[in-house]
């Protein structure tokens, strides 16, 4: 398996054993005050788990180059302390790893940071062009002393970076951060040296690796990460960007990342609803690129959206580019190096792009960590060591929570069995996997269960157990989840009502459907209602609504792996409507996610109706009412209720009448919102409470 994925390669004089990288991610480790200990042991266990080389995530080369207060300064000497220790960890475990040297720019997220002098710092951008998420804050234009004093930084963290033991430097000028935005016209809008022309433009990318390469010893790697597309109407030509890789290599680059879009692109980037690997085309591009210049060996690294080796692998196949990146993958699973080259792609925990406890927290500054995998960034709090002694656990209900749960137990030797009503693993995992964009939501199921009859752990499904049964455990773990609402609304009992439950399990009849409720449900069956099932073709649908090349199309070359979902008919958008007592549609969808699922919708038509109550249902209609009185009525030959959920938990109370101990969590502990995140962390707490 893997055969080119295995094979070695060269980032300069770096040599490596085999081509996936673990991709720059931001986790806000740098900042934490413990000596570098939890961002070492986070590194580590990737290593250990197969990874080569680690890029860290982004460190600022100043003050006012952090992105937020959880970026750390490389060079001020606390953050240096904690770099070398993870440095260390690496070199300990057998890898490498590089630096990433990064400036937001006008990315940076200022509020309640200090320089070092406690003044408040102001973004700071080749021109005063706001953004959206910086909340209506200008940034500073950078006067032409600031542009050379920035420049020398990066030089000086560049030089910290390879003192602190580093192995090479990645310098980040990808994703709209400021050496983007230098290189960009839209947001460099100088008429001195620095702007004006798509060369002059090009002068700070190539000054700043300039003062890197000087910085830093003869032969020190030195590798960036450019923007292959910034999505950006009125941004960087397909040219522009060749014209700046072709500088890149005659400025002596060992490396070339490509990266794709900005954090204000109103395409996709990495959400699930993205196809595997569509992006990869833009790599190969501009690996063609680098292979036309006079230094053919500078190696060029495709990224974004491959999450799965064996796409990395097909990626590789085609022959153009030299590695893959991988970010989020990793997060997901610190071990899918060492699971997938062994061939046990069953036990790689799949990052399903959810970005829920990774990009939308370190939005607002929140450590990060993974749905999916919540000890990652927790890994020093949660090690992986044997429970003190082995204790015989009964985890009843195996969705998220407590298929988290019975994981954690089991890896540290307890003896566990797990109980499911339903006939299948995964619970409102099981679901979401049904919706068109989340197929990968059924891979955690097939990895954990992978994992647990590995473990030897017994699994039961289709019993429904009574606290009765559970006497001769030590401890209960109660993840009994959630039953759908019920609303209380004249003609709820009508028999073309249905809950999104057995929506989602049964299938939706045909006609027209109206949907009680816009949270993250509510949507989620709206899509399902619209898009197709199958993922080719929401894939073609996406490379050509978005004008890319089609080779990136890799899931018409292979059975979807992981979908449950049967394909079934999709209805036109006009024939569904969403209707929304507050008008927030997408309530309870993470901020990266949310304005592609709706905006999904929109584009195909959906209805959205809100700020009305639920007046009653009749045949053929959903009557709602608006603030005046004025009553609405709907068309719908099927209602769907997606009203939220109560707990499932009645076995709570009995286990306590029989003094069975017993931990509760996930929906079956607190139903009020669905939060996957809250729901595996809560889980694996209480698995470490056993
Ligand atoms: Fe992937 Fe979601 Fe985990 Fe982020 S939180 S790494 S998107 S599974």
């Amino acid at each position: 398996a893997l055969a080119l994925t295995r094979t070695p390669w060269a980032l300069g004089s770096l040599r490596l054993s085999h081509r996936v990288v673990v991709g720059s991610m931001h986790t806000g480790l740098e900042v934490v005050d413990d000596g570098g200990a939890a961002l070492a042991q986070f590194y580590r266990e990737r290593v250990e788990g197969g990874a080569d080389l680690v890029i860290t995530g982004g460190l600022a080369v100043n003050s006012e180059a952090r992105g937020g207060a959880d970026y750390a300064v490389l060079g001020d000497p606390a953050t240096d302390a904690r770099v070398r220790r993870a440095v260390g960890e690496v070199h300990d475990a057998g890898g490498a790893i590089a630096a990433q040297l990064f400036h937001a720019g006008r990315y940076a997220l200022t509020d309640g940071l200090v320089d070092a002098s406690g003044v408040p710092e102001q973004a700071v951008a080749p021109s005063p062009v706001p953004w959206r998420g910086a909340r209506g804050a200008v940034p500073r234009e950078l006067s032409h002393d600031d542009i050379l004093r920035t420049i020398a930084d990066f030089g000086r963290a560049a030089r910290a970076a390879e003192a602190a033991g580093f192995d090479a430097v990645e310098v980040m000028a990808s994703e709209g951060y400021l050496i983007n935005q230098f290189c960009s016209p839209i947001t460099n809008l100088r008429h001195d040296e620095w702007g004006g022309s798509a060369s002059r433009r090009r002068r700070f990318a190539l000054a700043v690796v300039g003062a890197v390469r000087d910085a830093v010893s003869d032969g020190f790697p030195v590798s960036v990460r450019i923007s292959g597309d910034d999505l950006m109407p009125g941004s960087s030509t397909p040219d522009d960007v060749d014209a700046l890789v072709e500088a890149l290599v005659a400025a002596g680059v060992d490396g070339i990342s490509v990266g794709v879009g900005w954090h204000e692109s109103r395409v996709p980037t990495v959400q699930a609803a993205v196809p595997h690997a569509v992006w990869a085309p833009l790599a190969e591009r501009i690996a063609g690129v680098v292979r036309a210049t006079s230094r053919p060996e500078v190696a060029v690294i495709a990224s974004n959206r491959l999450t799965d080796l064996r796409d990395a692998e097909d990626v590789l196949a085609r022959g153009a580019v030299d590695a893959v990146a991988l970010a989020r993958p990793f997060l997901a699973d610190p071990a899918i190096v060492a699971k997938s080259t062994s061939g046990r792609f069953d036990l790689v925990t799949t990052c399903i792009g959810c970005n829920q406890a990774c990009i939308d927290r370190s939005l607002f500054g929140r450590p990060v960590s993974c749905l999916v995998n919540p000890r990652a960034g927790r890994e020093l709090e949660f090690p992986l060591v044997p429970s003190r002694s082995s204790r015989r656990v009964a985890v009843v209900g195996a969705g998220p929570a407590g298929l988290a749960a019975a994981v954690d137990l089991a890896r540290r030797g307890n003896d566990v069995s797990v109980f499911e009503a339903r006939e299948s693993l995964g619970g409102q995992f099981e679901l979401a996997a049904a919706i068109p964009g989340k197929e990968d939501y059924a891979a955690p199921v097939r990895s954990q269960r992978a994992e647990l009859e590995l473990l030897g752990a017994s699994i039961t499904t289709g019993r429904r157990v009574e606290a009765a049964d559970l006497e001769g455990f030590d401890h209960v773990v109660v993840a009994t989840g959630v039953e759908p609402r019920e609303i209380d609304v004249p003609g709820i009992e009508l028999p073309h009502v249905l809950s999104y439950e057995r929506a989602l399990r049964e299938g939706v009849p045909a006609g027209t459907v109206a949907i009680i409720g816009s949270g993250g449900i509510g949507i989620d069956t709206a899509g399902y209602l619209v898009e197709s099932g199958r993922e080719s073709v929401r894939a073609e649908a996406f490379v050509s609504e978005h004008g890319l090349p089609r080779d990136g199309v890799l899931a018409s070359s292979r059975p979807q792996r992981e979908s449950i979902l049967r394909p079934h008919p999709v209805r036109p958008g006009s024939d569904v409507t969403v209707v929304s007592r507050s008008g927030r549609f997408g309530s309870g969808i993470g901020p990266s996610s949310r304005w592609v699922a709706v905006g999904r919708l929109r584009s195909a038509g959906v209805h959205f109706v809100e700020k009305v109550g639920y007046r009653r249902i009749v045949p053929g209609a959903l009557e709602v009412e608006d603030a005046e009185g004025a009553i609405l009525r709907i068309p719908a030959d099927v209602v769907i209720v997606c009203a939220g959920q109560e707990p499932v938990a009645g076995l709570a109370a009995s286990l306590a009448d029989r003094g069975i101990p017993f931990d509760l969590v996930g929906g079956a502990l607190d139903a009020r919102s669905v939060d996957a995140v809250r729901a595996t962390a809560e889980g694996l707490e209480a698995s470490r409470r056993v």
